[in-house]
């Protein structure tokens, strides 16, 4: 079974100063099986936020966007409205952003943040508390009370990134995406927060996919690895193959600045 399948997308965003569009995306073609971590490797300004966005459905108003095949889970998301397309996206995707303090707001205490999708799905008050205490333990956050109680501030960037990875697996996704989920952090806690996401993958279970501008990290954990860039993947396949034996020049140079 296929989580997501994506066939030769294309997204162009129209400009007021421009005539022609700037297209972003050119024929991007990925498929994540179930169960898979999927890494897709760029550099800043490839595209990896905007086929983020196509995939959430939260593609900006001035994006034009189309592709032969678009599905989760099996369901053609191009035939969905905006809102029914919403309503799918908080069912079966899990979004972690890229900046734990731009993921929180920092007037309200964590815990209440990371029960929101629980109580969107119209889960009572008491029951989601109990979930998202014990997810917090199940992500390894030490004293998920107190955590609960905290403010962003008060914690570490580590910290942060596990509350959002609960909230994110709260609602048990079939799919969820990763967003440069540790840019912000150290790299000893990087490598942590990947296997935690790994680890997740087997016992939720779901598929992961898994964006970021950086090889060395994507391949120590991806089932397979798609570079993209200037808005096209240009190489695709296990990390053995792509670091054994990189076919594009983009690869190549992405490997050495990973190294
Ligand atoms: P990445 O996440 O890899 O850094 P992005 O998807 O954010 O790349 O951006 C790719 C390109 O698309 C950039 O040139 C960016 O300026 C352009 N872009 C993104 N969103 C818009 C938008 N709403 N309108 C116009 N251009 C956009």
């Amino acid at each position: 079974m296929t989580a997501l399948d994506i066939r030769n997308l294309n997204v162009s965003f129209r400009l007021p100063d421009r005539e022609a569009p700037l297209d972003v995306l050119r024929g991007v073609s990925l498929r994540v099986a179930e169960g898979e971590i999927v890494a897709v490797v760029g550099e800043s300004g490839s595209g990896k936020t905007t086929l983020i966005r196509a995939v959430t459905g939260s593609l900006a108003d001035n994006a034009t966007f189309d592709a032969d095949v678009f599905s989760l889970g099996g369901l053609d998301l191009r035939s969905l409205s905006r809102s029914a397309y919403a309503r799918v996206r908080g069912g079966q995707i899990g979004f972690v952003p890229q900046d734990p303090l731009q993921g929180l707001n920092p007037v309200v205490p964590v815990g209440r943040l990371a029960e929101e999708p629980l109580r969107k799905r119209g889960v009572g008050r008491a029951q989601r508390r109990r979930q998202v205490l014990e997810l917090f333990e199940r992500v390894g956050l030490p004293d998920p009370e107190r955590v609960h109680r905290s403010f962003a501030h008060e914690l570490s960037g580590g910290m942060c990134q596990r509350v959002l990875i609960a909230a994110a697996i709260s609602t048990r996704p079939r799919l969820l995406i990763a967003d440069e989920p540790t840019s912000a952090l150290d790299v000893t806690i990087q490598k942590r927060i990947l296997d935690l996401l790994v680890e997740l993958r087997d016992e939720i279970p779901c598929s992961i996919v898994l964006v970021t501008h950086d090889l060395g990290l994507a391949e120590e954990r991806a089932d397979k690895l798609h570079v993209i860039s200037r808005g096209r993947i240009v190489e695709s396949g296990s990390p053995a193959q792509i670091l054994n034996a990189p076919a594009d020049d983009y690869t190549k140079l992405l490997l050495t600045a990973s190294t």
